[in-house]
């Protein structure tokens, strides 16, 4: 049967589904970026906090900023907007739960005003983001907004029909102000160290810019709480969609996730916000050793598998935690240059959380492909990786294994393919200036690490350089990573 709202008492008896009355839900929550990550995350403690207290203001209406969100829109609508996360246990054990937290759709391409004023409504108390780390138009090396962008160029011309998300947020904000209404919160839950700091300061640029009265307007009334989001969501295959249908259900579009899921988030918001407390999440003052935690330990840790693994042959996460030495080499990763340059954190194990990460990756019910955990590494590896190693050049620490990675990724951007010659499907903004930088190798062997937007001043750290020189040696003599991975495990 379809999955729609008349259907869902006629669902198999096992899928959990909503049971609240969906159509007194308000849109108190707008959300940008409705991709697999949303739905298994927000939109999941959302329904869950819709199911367990009277909380019927904190619907969600989604918004899709771009003409690749189309196709999300429509089967959202078709479904009247439910959908089902298929949560995937290590055991094999598969729970199946219908979300009804997501009510309503905006494709801005379609309608920028309707978005404008659905986020000006007085219902919308946050506006919420998973735009993914390129979404910010951030230059990684000035830390700075990055005027340059067309999109950006656009809005600032174009202040009524933007098109990208600090335009939109720009316009709400300004009709909120002259209709003398609340500002809302705007919430990051992408994966960005300080994604509150990060998105005000990169909407104060935009909109000091455009009109600075309103920029001091924001300034004050706009919160932005910084939060640590986490919850393992790779892309849905065909597969997934056969398998529910296999269970009498047929969704175009469900999600698939693990079953651990973790929100820290700063008990900052301009306009009331959900219990999410009552269903799980955290609020703390202060996010930073949380998020420091995940970003260096899990991110990085994907990063260091994806790269590694895409150019031995792996294809996904759990496949390269099945082979001993790629999960060797990422517990030494984590413990000998990620753990000794974190701060502690309160309430945590750090080894108890090394240990659950390394579980969790090697769940084989989850298939996390390894071209997404690479794609837009560029925009990444910033945050993920290179902080680990600018501070263990600062103390004296090991950077070996990091340098393979950064090794490893020059070669993947050279070659374009594995070990083996087999092409890798590589997604990267920047992929032109990856391969050019790369190819310069054969010439130049610091050539990929002269990306001053990536990787800053790493360059001119001659521990680095020579290290990552070494590496670099190895792999282009000897592609077989595997071996190169062994002899930094054994010297
Ligand atoms: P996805 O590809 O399923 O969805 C990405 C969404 O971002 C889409 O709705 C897309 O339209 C939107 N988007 C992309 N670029 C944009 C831009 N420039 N402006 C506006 N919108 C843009 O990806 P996902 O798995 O949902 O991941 C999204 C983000 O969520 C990640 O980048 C990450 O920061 C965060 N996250 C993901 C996971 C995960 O396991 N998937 C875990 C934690 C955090």
């Amino acid at each position: 049967i379809a999955l729609n709202q008349s259907n869902l008492s006629h669902l198999p008896e096992s899928f959990v589904r909503p049971t609240y009355d969906r159509s007194k839900l308000k849109a108190g929550i707008v959300h940008i970026g409705v991709g697999g990550f949303h739905r298994s995350h927000e939109a999941y403690y959302t329904d869950e906090l819709l199911a367990t207290s009277n909380s019927s203001e904190w619907g969600i209406c989604g918004i899709g900023l771009r003409e690749a969100d189309r196709k999300i829109g429509d089967v959202l609508k078709q479904q009247d907007y439910l959908y089902t996360l298929i949560i995937k246990h290590p055991d094999g054990q598969i729970e199946n739960r219908v979300i009804g937290s997501i009510i309503d759709f905006i494709l801005a391409c379609d309608d920028s005003s309707a978005v404008i004023n659905k986020m000006a409504n007085k219902q919308t108390k946050i506006v919420s983001l998973t735009i993914t780390e390129g979404g910010y138009h951030l230059n990684p090396v000035t830390n700075e907004f990055d005027f340059d962008h067309p999109d950006v160029q656009h809005d600032l011309a174009n202040p009524t029909s933007p098109k990208m998300v600090f335009g939109y947020l720009t316009a709400a904000l300004r009709k909120r102000r002259d209709e003398g209404l609340p500002a809302f919160t705007v919430q990051s839950c992408d994966n960005i160290q300080h994604n509150g700091d990060m998105t005000r300061k990169m909407l104060l640029a935009f909109a000091h810019k455009q009109d600075s009265e309103l920029a001091k307007w924001i300034e004050q009334e706009v919160r932005f709480p910084n939060a640590m989001v986490d919850r393992i969501t790779p892309v849905t295959t065909p597969a997934d969609i056969t398998t529910l249908r296999e269970t009498g259900v047929d969704d175009a579009w469900p999600v698939v996730c693990e079953p651990f899921h973790q929100w820290v988030i700063e008990d900052t918001f301009s306009n009331g916000r959900p219990e999410w407390e009552k269903v799980g999440s955290q609020f703390v003052s202060d996010v930073t050793p949380y998020e420091t935690m995940k970003i260096r330990l899990l991110n990085a840790g994907h990063s260091v598998l994806g790269l590694l693994g895409s150019i031995h042959g792996h294809q996904t996460i759990d496949g390269c935690i099945a082979d001993p030495l790629f999960a060797t080499y990422l517990r030494r990763f984590m413990d000998i240059e990620a753990t000794p340059v974190l701060a502690p954190v309160e309430g945590i194990d750090l080894d108890g959380y090394k240990s659950t990460l390394i579980k969790r990756f090697g769940n084989p019910n989850v298939k996390d492909n390894l071209a997404r955990i690479c794609l837009e590494s560029s925009a990444k590896l910033p945050t993920f990786l290179i902080p680990t190693i600018t501070e263990n050049l600062k103390k004296g620490g090991s950077v070996k294994y990091a340098a393979l990675v950064i090794a490893a990724w020059g070669y993947y951007s050279d070659k374009g393919t594995d070990k083996n010659g087999v092409a890798l499907d590589i997604v990267d903004a920047m992929k032109a200036e990856l391969h050019d930088a790369a190819t310069g190798t054969a010439n130049d062997k610091l050539s990929f690490l002269k990306l001053e937007d990536i990787f800053g001043k790493l360059i001119n750290s001659e521990t680095f350089a020579n290290e990552y020189s070494r590496q670099l040696d190895a792999l282009y003599t000897n592609p077989d990573i595997a071996h190169q991975m062994q002899v930094l495990i054994e010297e």
